[in-house]
């Protein structure tokens, strides 16, 4: 884009979440000088959310709000505004304060926690996404209550830690027959489920709730019958793009609410991006459309768009090209850190670095003799190294690989 043309642009940013506050970041990084607007649901200074499930809800953190001087970077912020519509015809959004035209939309809205039904509204059962969530549960840790925590995803096992950590009396409710069994395979998790129990917390699996009876302590009622006093229910049951308000703007969407982007993070729609918790993307690497609920996509995605923005995605430089990331989270669970990237689903090959009982090992997944996802716990080097060959498509030696000792980088076949 011209420098004339991009005074002109006025960029308008929906979501001002990581995705959202990176975006107006690196349109900024690559010059781009029109105006920037950055419009955010929550009323306060934008802020990083995966210290919510650490430190800020242990107190140890009073917030994690991103260190970014707005003003400074030439950004309008408009926080406490939710945006309720898109209409793309006239290039306006609708906001409770009135309508806002754009040139240049991104739609950063991210994603929002799935509900446990029935539950809503009912005293002392919570959720975990916002700064407000979190702090509303600090006092839960502070006095030390009895809690139960319904799902044994990423977001129930930080919570149980840190709820552990506090003092608290913990028991994980899990519908499936072991943890993390929507992201990773049985093989996997099934060692993980030990965690909860060295550390002093209860884990029921097959376990659904029915109902959640409010009192003083309230009271989570299993299908079977069995009930567990709690102080307080905290539920991670997932979450889901926060798409909502997009309904009838002609935009498209999966079944799942995800916005279909293409490999430049482009929608549906003439001059709107989609990036972060709300957007799917292609993989050419993984050869299917990748939804990614995890911080590293909110902050590389973000490189993609601007870059497409203001260069027209016409090379030159590492962001100019398609969007098509090796995924990486992390997470920070009963004294372990826990590290992934990559995708698993279509491996033909799963090769362990280590006893999972241990307090350190790694598991690396092929295809054709390729690494294609490492899950590492305690095992930072594994992780870096596989992440490389992954990015790099280089075959490893499975005898080799399969050595703990052996570093992966010297594995290759
Ligand atoms: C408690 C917690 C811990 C986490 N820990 C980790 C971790 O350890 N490792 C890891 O890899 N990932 C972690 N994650 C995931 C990571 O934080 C997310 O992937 C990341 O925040 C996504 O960023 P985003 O900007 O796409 O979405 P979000 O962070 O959800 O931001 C979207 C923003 O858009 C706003 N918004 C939504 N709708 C509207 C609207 N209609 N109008 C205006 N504003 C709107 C929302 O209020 C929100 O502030 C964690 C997430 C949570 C909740």
């Amino acid at each position: 884009m011209s420098e004339q043309k991009q005074a002109e642009q006025h960029v308008v940013i929906v979501g001002a979440g990581m995705a959202g506050v990176q975006t107006a970041v690196a349109l900024r990084e690559r010059g781009f000088t029109g105006p920037v607007t950055l419009i955010g649901a929550e009323p306060h200074q934008p802020y990083d959310r995966p210290p919510l499930s650490k430190a800020v809800l242990l107190g140890k953190a009073e917030g994690s709000a991103f260190e970014i001087d707005f003003e400074e970077l030439g950004v309008e912020l408009r926080l406490g505004l939710d945006v309720t519509g898109l209409r793309a015809d006239d290039h306006e959004i609708d906001t409770e304060a009135g309508p806002v035209g754009y040139d240049v939309l991104v739609v950063a809205t991210g994603a929002q926690p799935i509900t446990l039904p029935g539950t809503e509204g009912v005293p002392g059962v919570h959720l975990l996404r916002t700064l407000d969530d979190a702090v509303r549960l600090g006092p839960v840790l502070e006095r030390r209550h009895s809690v139960v925590v319904v799902g044994a995803g990423w977001i129930g096992a930080e919570f149980a830690t840190a709820a552990r950590e506090a003092g608290c009396a913990v028991t994980v409710v899990e519908a499936a027959d072991r943890p993390l069994a929507g992201a990773l395979p049985a093989e996997v998790t099934t060692p993980m489920a030990e965690w909860y129990g060295e550390n002093g917390a209860e884990l029921l699996t097959r376990a659904r709730v029915r109902t959640v009876e409010p009192g003083t302590p309230g009271t989570v009622v299993l299908d079977d019958g069995r009930e567990l006093p709690a102080d307080a229910v905290v539920v991670g049951i997932g979450a889901v793009p926060a798409t909502g308000w997009l309904t009838g703007s002609g935009i498209a969407l999966d079944p799942g609410g995800a916005v279909t982007a293409d490999e430049r993070l482009r929608t549906s729609l003439p001059d709107v991006y989609a990036v972060g918790d709300c957007a799917s993307f292609p993989s050419a690497r993984y050869g299917r459309r990748l939804l990614v609920h995890h911080w590293d996509n909110a902050l590389q995605g973000p490189r993609t768009v601007a870059a497409t923005i203001t260069g027209g995605g016409a090379g030159g430089d590492a962001d100019s090209g398609p969007y098509d990331p090796v995924p990486y989270f992390w997470s920070e669970q009963f004294g372990r850190f826990v590290q992934y990237a990559g995708h698993h689903a279509d491996a033909d090959e799963l090769i362990r670095r280590g006893d999972p009982a241990e307090k350190t090992w790694s598991v690396l997944w092929l295809r054709a003799g390729v690494p294609v996802a490492l899950l590492a716990v305690g095992r930072p080097r594994d992780l870096a190294q596989g992440r490389r060959l992954i990015e790099s498509a280089t075959a490893v030696d499975p005898v080799r690989a399969a050595d703990p000792s052996v570093p992966l980088k010297a594995a290759v076949a």
